[in-house]
């Protein structure tokens, strides 16, 4: 078991590593458990045309090294793995990685959110080849072409409209034959003549080999499938927060987002920090994760400087 660290970050993505970095520049030296699988939703993303900073645009998984690479140049340890268990019961709290326990006097949750997928092989295999799950980051990739967006909520219609800005014709495909999202989102939607809605359907198959080239649609009311040409699916059927570990600690809302106080990103829990996409279902972005990343660390630090005027404890090798 290590000794008491200034802060751990759980969770390596925009918002994990900016908290890390901003930890490490005020020389706290966190220690971010950053995941088996770190970097987030951008490593199934491909370009990255509006992250500030980037002119040309940056692969996703590359954008991430460079996240992680600049924390790490000032001092921030990883540990590649996933959390399996906290204790956020006292302080210091302690964080588990299968046997191996860590303790420190604040812990930022960063852990993120993951679109959910319809659960096809070939929407994988496609995945950054068509399909996307972020209109705002990939729509403008699609001018003048006919794509498709799959659910029935707020984020449908909302992603549909923000479509047509680009796309001449968007294929709106609920699986029921009522929609979920509010009546003003859905008139806005209704009354866009680039926007068509099949009901009670759903994609069956996502059609194209290396580049996406159209849909399988099949209804839920009779079984019937049929194809619909199209250069674009984006998948809108909502998101899940990795929360799991959190919520018999931590407030969270009923689809398990955490709450953080307004304008800041404590918790119910003093010293517990919440950032990203764990706590924001509303931007999701990159640049939003990142900034709240970096207001966790500056909270964090706040909270240390607060309670040590006595000099902290060094703190300890991995
Ligand atoms: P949501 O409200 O949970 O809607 C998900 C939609 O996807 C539902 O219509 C659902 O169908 C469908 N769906 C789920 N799994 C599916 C599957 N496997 N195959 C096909 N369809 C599937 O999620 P959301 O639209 O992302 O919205 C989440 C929250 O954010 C909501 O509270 C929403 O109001 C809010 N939001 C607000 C705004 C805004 O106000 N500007 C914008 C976006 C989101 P069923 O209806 O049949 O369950």
């Amino acid at each position: 078991m290590s000794d008491v660290r200034n802060v751990i970050v759980i969770g390596g993505g925009p918002a994990g590593y900016t908290a890390a970095l901003y930890s490490a520049r005020a020389n706290l030296v966190p220690l971010v458990i950053e995941g088996a699988n770190w970097g987030g939703q951008l490593m199934i993303t491909s370009d990255v045309e509006n992250y500030p900073g980037y002119a040309d645009g940056v692969m996703g998984p590359a954008m991430m090294q460079d996240f992680r690479r600049q924390a790490e140049r000032f001092g921030a340890e990883f540990v590649t793995d996933d959390v399996t268990k906290v204790d956020f019961s006292e302080r210091p709290f302690r964080v588990w990685v299968g046997d191996d326990e860590y303790r420190a006097e604040t812990v930022i949750v960063s852990t993120g959110a993951t679109a959910r997928q319809i659960g096809l092989e070939s929407e994988r295999r496609l995945q950054g080849r068509g399909v996307s799950y972020c209109a705002v980051c990939d729509a403008a990739f699609w001018r003048d072409r006919e794509v498709v967006v799959v659910g029935g909520g707020d984020s449908a219609m909302e992603e549909a409209s923000f479509l047509t800005k680009f796309a001449t014709k968007v294929t709106v495909v609920h699986r029921r034959d009522e929609f979920r999202a509010s009546q003003i989102m859905l008139d806005r939607a209704r009354a866009n003549d680039r926007i068509e809605f099949v009901m009670n359907a759903v994609v069956d198959e996502v059609l194209g080999e290396t580049k996406m080239g159209g849909v399988r649609l099949r209804s839920t009311a009779t079984d019937e499938t049929w194809e619909l040409r199209a250069d674009a699916l984006f998948v809108a059927i909502g998101h899940d927060p990795t929360t799991a570990l959190f919520l018999d600690w931590l407030d969270h809302d009923e689809a398990g987002y955490l709450v953080t106080k307004p304008g800041s990103t404590e918790t119910n829990i003093e010293g517990v920090f919440a950032a990203g996409d764990v706590q924001d279902h509303v931007y999701r972005q990159a640049v939003t994760a990142a900034g709240s990343g970096c207001m966790a660390a500056l909270d964090a630090e706040r909270f240390l400087t607060a309670r040590h005027s006595a000099p902290r404890p060094e703190p300890a090798e991995v």
